[in-house]
């Protein structure tokens, strides 16, 4: 939109008859035009910012055509109709921006945040992750992460339906932050990792084997005291499978802590899931 409409004005003012200096003129335009589009908020919500603002866009393009026009009267009409096709322009470029804004943003939160559960997803786990890392590494304070999956959730979807599976993920989302803000520590950050997979970072963590144990049970209790009810009225439960560790002082990449949890998520499972590994030890009592 931006290239036609300063395709249109340029083709406009160099096709003015007499008007030598129409480049600085079309160079003020141009400013004003991105004048309109870097502070579109306050020119288009405040009258009282629009209205000058409509009569200085429209200032250079009224001067160029009365110089082209060297005193010839055209008209009130002629006059009044290039202000409204000035006006025109303006709320193209205001609305133009908006929209675009809007879009962008759109954009970019779909980008980051999972749609069904509205956690963070992957690509932001990942991102998160570095960070934490490499604060870590400045700090020398170790960072927690906990990963989990549901259990036989291929068999909810199966006997319940897809729309029954994504409920429970929903649940298991709500759920999941409610559980982490109540953790005692702040800035916890959940996240969608894979279909049926959350993950858990509490970015500074005072190094405790028996404060994980008690938050892995603390998460894998929670969720499996949801409660849920299929459409044919079967009540039903889930039980997840849980992967805990912390940061090393040796750890050689940010991935290195993901890599331990996840392979612990997996012993939890091979121990014949719905428990906890921390530290490398499934836990088979609390
Ligand atoms: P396990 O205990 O070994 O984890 O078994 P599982 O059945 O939970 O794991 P499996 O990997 O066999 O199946 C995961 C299923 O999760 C398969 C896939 O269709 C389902 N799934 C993934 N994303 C979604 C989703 O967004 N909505 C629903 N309803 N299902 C999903
Ligand atoms: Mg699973
Ligand atoms: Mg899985």
């Amino acid at each position: 939109m931006w290239l036609s409409l300063a395709t249109t004005l340029l083709v406009w003012y160099w096709w003015l008859p007499h008007a030598p200096l129409w480049a600085g003129f079309y160079l003020a335009t141009l400013i004003l035009m991105w004048v309109a589009q870097r502070y579109a908020k306050p020119i288009g919500h405040i009258w009282w910012c629009y209205l000058p603002f409509a009569v200085l866009f429209a200032a250079p393009f009224m001067i160029i055509n009365y110089l082209s026009l060297r005193g010839i009267d055209v008209g009130w009409l002629w006059e009044v109709g290039s202000c409204l096709v000035l006006a025109g322009l303006l709320w193209m470029v205001h609305f133009g921006v908006k929209r675009q804004r809007a879009k962008t943003a759109l954009l970019k939160s779909e980008a980051r945040i999972d749609e069904l559960t509205q956690l963070n997803n992957f690509r932001v786990f990942n991102e998160d992750l570095l960070t934490i890392y490499q604060q870590s590494q400045i700090s020398g304070t170790p960072f927690a992460l906990y990963t989990f999956d549901i259990d036989h959730f291929k068999g909810i979807n199966d006997r319940y339906g897809h729309l029954m599976g994504n409920q429970v993920l929903e649940a298991v989302a709500t759920r999941m932050e409610v559980v982490a803000n109540h953790l005692g520590y702040p800035d916890v950050r959940c996240y969608r990792t894979g279909g049926e997979e959350f993950s858990l970072i509490i970015p500074q963590i005072v190094p405790s084997i028996k404060q994980a144990e008690k938050i892995a049970w603390r998460i894998h209790d929670e969720l499996g005291a949801l409660h849920f009810v299929s459409e044919a009225g079967q009540p039903f439960q889930i039980t997840v499978s849980l992967g805990e560790d912390r940061s090393r002082s040796d750890d050689q990449n940010y991935l290195d802590v993901y890599n331990r949890a996840d392979q612990y998520l997996y012993n939890s499972k091979r121990a014949g899931r719905n428990t906890v590994t921390i530290n490398g030890q499934t836990l088979t009592q609390r």
